[in-house]
C-alpha cells in the first residue's frame, strides 16, 4: 500500500486475497521465512511502452502499452491483453495478480501475466485496428515467446486483434510458434477457445449448485451483464442447461427480455456488425432497452452472472439482487463485485463464485491450446469441451477442500484463494529467493 498508494484496483484485489490466506501462514512457517508474501505482491517485471501509429486521416496517435510479468513460479507468464481507455498500470496489475491464482487453479503449468493498452477501438476502422495491433506487437515481441510469456485476448481483443498481433509477431521473428492463444483455427487456434470462458462459467456454477445445494440451472431465471465474448457464451450454455436468461447489456444500457434473450439477435448485433445492444429492443418484440448499465441488477433473477467488467456490482446493486430473491452470483468478468458487494453476499449466504475460479475456463483452454501447438495437432471440440468440464469441476472440489481444511466450509472464495496460492507459494519456496 505504501509503494503504490494510487493503485486502487490492484490494492482491492490484493486485500481480498490477503484476508483469505492469513491462516495459511500459521500452517506454513516456511512461507514467511522465504518472504513469500512480500515477493508475491511485487511483479517480477512490468514493461510500459509507447505505441505510436497513424490513423486514417494521416494523424499520429500515441497510446500507452503495458505488460506485467507477475509470477512465473509454476509456468511461463500467461494472461490476456485488454484494449480499453480505462486501462492503467493499476488495472493491469490487478488483472495480472488475479491471473496468478486463476492459472494455478486450472492445474495447468501457467504463471501469471496481463497486458494491454489505453487504446479505444470504438469507431476505429479495421485498418486502424490493424496498424495499432502491429505497432503494439512491434514492442511487445521482444518481451514474449512460447516458453516465456504467452498473451491472449480480453476486453476488445478478440479473434481479429489476435490475428493481427500474431501476424506481426511472425513477421518480426520469422517463426511460427504458439506465442499467443485465442488464435484462428487455421493457424493454431483451439476449438472451443471462443466459448471457453462463458461455458466454463456455467459448468462451474452448475457443479457448485449440485454440490452445495443439490440444485441446477434447470428452470432458473438468470441475469447476465455484458454482451461480449464471455456474456454471449454464458447465455448460450445457461440456456442449454435449462435456464431462462432475461438480460444482457453493454456500457450504454441493458436489455430486459422476459421471454428469454434471443442469442441469434445478440450475435448478429455484436459479432455481425459490432453494433450497440440497444438495437435488440428494436428487433425483438416485447423486449425493453434501458439506459445505464448498472440497472441490469434491478431485474428479478435467481442467478446473476456478471460478464462485463470490474466493479460493476456495488453494495447497493448487490442488496437489490438479494432483495429480489437472487441467491447465486458467479463471476464471468474479472473482479465485477466491489468489496461492499461481497460483504452483502456473505451476509446473505449467497452462493458466490469468485472470478479467479469461475472464469478460469478461458485460460484453461488457452493452456490446452498451448499443448496442442506443442504437439502440432488439434483436438476435437468434444475433447476440449470435456477437458474444460473436468477442469471446472475440479476447481470447485479443490476450492471446497481447501475451504474445509482451513475452517471455512462451503466458502468458494476463501477456498479458491487458498488452493490457488498454496501451489504457487510452494513453488516459490522450492526455487529460492529472487
Ligand atoms: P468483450 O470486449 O468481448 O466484451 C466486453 C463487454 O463488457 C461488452 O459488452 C462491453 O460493452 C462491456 N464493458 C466493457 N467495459 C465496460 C465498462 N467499463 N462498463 C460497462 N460495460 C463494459 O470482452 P470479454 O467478454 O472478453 O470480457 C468481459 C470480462 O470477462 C472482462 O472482465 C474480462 O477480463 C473477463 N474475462 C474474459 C476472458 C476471455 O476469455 N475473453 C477470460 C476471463 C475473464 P461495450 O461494448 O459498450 O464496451
Amino acid at each position: 500500500e505504501e509503494r503504490d498508494p494510487d493503485q486502487k484496483e490492484f490494492l482491492q484485489a490484493v486485500q481480498e486475497v490477503f484476508e483469505s490466506i492469513e491462516p495459511v501462514f500459521a500452517k506454513h512457517p516456511e512461507y514467511e521465512a522465504a518472504g513469500v508474501l512480500q515477493r508475491f505482491v511485487e511483479p517480477e517485471r512490468l514493461v510500459k511502452f509507447r505505441v505510436a501509429w497513424v490513423d486514417d486521416n494521416g494523424d499520429v496517435q500515441v497510446n500507452r502499452g503495458y505488460r506485467v510479468q507477475f509470477n512465473s513460479a509454476i509456468g511461463p507468464y500467461k494472461g490476456g491483453l485488454r484494449f480499453h481507455p480505462t486501462v492503467t498500470e493499476s488495472v493491469i496489475k490487478f488483472l495480472g495478480f488475479e491471473q496468478i491464482l486463476k492459472n494455478s487453479l486450472t492445474g495447468l503449468p501457467m504463471g501469471g501475466g496481463k497486458g494491454g493498452a489505453d487504446f479505444d477501438p470504438k469507431g476505429r476502422s479495421d485498418a486502424e485496428v490493424m496498424r495499432f495491433c502491429q505497432a503494439f506487437m512491434t514492442e511487445l515481441q521482444r518481451h514474449i515467446g512460447q516458453f516465456t510469456d504467452v498473451p491472449a485476448g480480453d476486453i476488445n481483443v478478440g479473434a481479429r486483434e489476435v490475428g493481427y498481433l500474431f501476424g506481426q509477431y511472425k513477421r518480426l521473428r520469422n517463426e511460427f510458434t504458439g506465442v499467443l492463444t485465442g488464435k484462428g483455427l487455421e493457424f493454431g487456434g483451439s476449438l472451443a477457445r471462443t466459448e471457453a470462458t462463458g461455458y466454463g462459467l456455467c459448468y462451474y456454477t452448475q457443479e457448485a449448485l449440485r454440490v452445495l445445494r443439490n440444485d441446477s440451472f434447470e428452470g432458473k431465471t438468470v441475469a447476465v451483464s455484458g454482451s461480449g465474448n464471455v456474456a454471449i457464451f454464458a447465455i448460450e450454455k445457461a440456456t442449454e442447461l435449462g435456464a431462462k436468461v432475461v438480460t444482457c447489456s453493454d456500457s450504454n444500457g441493458y436489455i430486459y427480455d422476459p421471454k428469454g434473450i434471443d442469442l441469434d439477435v445478440v450475435k448478429d448485433i455484436k459479432l455481425g456488425h459490432r453494433g450497440r445492444i440497444k438495437e435488440y429492443a428494436d428487433r425483438v418484440a416485447g423486449s425493453e432497452y434501458h439506459e445505464g448499465c448498472s440497472g441490469v441488477w434491478t431485474v428479478k433473477c435467481d442467478i446473476a452472472l456478471p460478464c462485463a467488467t470490474q466493479n460493476e456490482i456495488d453494495g447497493t446493486s448487490a442488496q437489490t439482487l438479494v432483495d429480489n430473491g437472487c441467491t447465486v452470483v458467479c463471476e464471468g468478468a474479472n473482479m465485477p463485485s466491489t468489496p461492499d458487494a461481497i460483504a452483502v453476499y456473505q451476509k446473505n449466504h449467497i452462493l458466490y463464485g469468485p472470478a479467479k475460479a469461475s472464469n478460469a475456463g478461458g485460460v484453461a483452454v488457452s493452456g490446452l491450446e498451448m499443448s496442442q501447438n506443442s504437439y502440432r495437432l488439434s483436438w476435437t471440440f468434444e475433447e476440449v469441451d470435456n477437458r474444460l468440464k473436468d477442469i471446472m469441476k475440479n476447481i470447485v472440489s479443490e476450492s471446497l477442500d481447501a475451504a474445509k481444511e482451513y475452517g471455512h466450509e462451503g466458502d468458494l472464495m476463501f477456498g479458491a484463494n487458498i488452493a490457488g496460492f498454496v501451489k504457487v507459494a510452494d513453488a516459490m519456496v522450492a526455487q529460492g529467493i529472487f
